[in-house]
């Protein structure tokens, strides 16, 4: 925690206001889009997965329809489109960001297209907080006119050019979970430019009462509002982003500084104009053997790392879905290991991680 967020629970217990609104709800919502950007709107909700679903439903999926999703993600990113009783079309990514593949993005568009079958949105992912090709997909997803969910689960702090992520996309979205950048404990956030889509997600977060004295409903709704409790913490909590990005980033930096000469130890870069917050230090091994080999290693000495996201595609869950795939996400999931990534490791902490990588690497 960063030091504010107590007083701000604090004021809602004196206050009274426990419940899933209030001052707190609104003052996190707009210091949110005092960050993100001037002309973004709001939502802030019980979690990214539940942004998700709302952000979906918002622009149309229904049942039946094909979604197209990035397969190197969290399944979070996947499932609601399972929810809304639609098919996810898995894209493989690209090495120069590890996300979403223009090309391949643009042959699974036009080959659903050839079938009949156009996909209703794109969702695409910053993953480890590194941005997508933002202008090569908006490109794509304007000339199909195919709207665009932007996942920014794990890019608050990121940029393209000095433009924020969950910016980009017709919805983005942003969460708050306890092992996000920074944190509710639970929680999350729909963004976009377009009010239309702010306030329908509110309506539909607050189970879709219509305009009317008694209770009314001509629509489906969810209980899906973030608590006027948890939104102090996250107002403390936006008070420490930048604080918390320059910590991720100082950890990524010194991860590179010691451990980039080794031979069989990647790191990804920044391409021209991308900032990261560097969510998580990830590096990319010679073999799944040398990646699992560091792994132990670290286990040995108490120290947890985790082998990068599983794409979807390869999940037992997905095992049926179409996919778009060239290889590239399987290799980065074989060889490829996070880091302890925490704002809060000391250097020591760092050294000693260095320490053991360099060991088993260099024995
Ligand atoms: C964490 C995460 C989510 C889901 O957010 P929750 O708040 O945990 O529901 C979605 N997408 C990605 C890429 C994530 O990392």
């Amino acid at each position: 925690m960063g030091g504010n967020e107590q007083h701000y629970v604090d004021e809602a217990f004196i206050t009274n206001w426990i419940a899933p609104l209030g001052p707190n709800v609104n003052s996190f919502e707009t210091s949110i889009s005092n960050y993100i950007g001037e002309n973004v709107h709001v939502a802030a909700l019980s979690a990214g997965t539940a942004a998700i679903h709302l952000a979906l439903q918002i622009l149309g999926v229904s049942h039946g329809d094909e979604v197209i999703c990035q397969s190197f993600t969290f399944s979070a990113s996947a499932n609601p489109i399972a929810y809304l009783g639609a098919t996810p079309i898995f894209v493989d990514s690209e090495r120069y960001t590890w996300n979403i593949s223009p090309e391949l993005l643009e042959k699974a568009i036009t080959d659903r297209i050839a079938l009949g079958k156009k996909p209703k949105a794109i969702v695409a992912v910053h993953l480890y907080g590194m941005p997508y090709d933002v202008s090569k997909i908006k490109k794509i997803a304007d000339t199909y006119d195919i709207p665009v969910v932007e996942d920014s689960a794990e890019a608050l702090g990121s940029n393209v050019n000095g433009i924020n992520c969950a910016s980009f996309g017709d919805i983005g979205i942003l969460s708050f979970n306890g092992n996000k950048i920074i944190t509710t404990s639970g929680g999350g956030a729909l963004v976009s430019k377009n009010k239309n889509f702010r306030d329908k997600a509110i309506f539909l977060a607050t189970q879709a009462r219509d305009d009317a004295p008694h209770y009314q409903h001509s629509h489906i709704g969810f209980n899906y509002r973030m608590s006027n409790v948890l939104a102090g913490i996250g107002r403390g909590q936006m008070e420490v982003l930048d604080d918390r990005v320059a910590a991720r980033r100082a950890n990524f930096d010194f991860y590179q500084t010691t451990l980039a000469h080794l031979e069989g130890v990647e790191f990804l870069n920044e391409p021209e104009g991308f900032f990261s917050n560097r969510w998580l230090s990830c590096i990319l091994t010679a073999s799944y053997e040398a990646r699992e080999r560091i792994r132990y290693a670290l286990l040995e000495e108490n120290i947890e790392s985790r082998p990068l996201w599983k794409p979807m595609h390869l999940q037992p869950i997905f095992k049926n879905a179409t996919h778009y795939s060239d290889g590239t996400s399987e290799d980065l999931f074989q060889r490829g290991l996070c880091l302890p990534s925490g704002s809060n490791l000391t250097k020591e902490d760092l050294t000693r991680v260095v320490a053991i990588i360099i060991k088993e690497l260099t024995k």
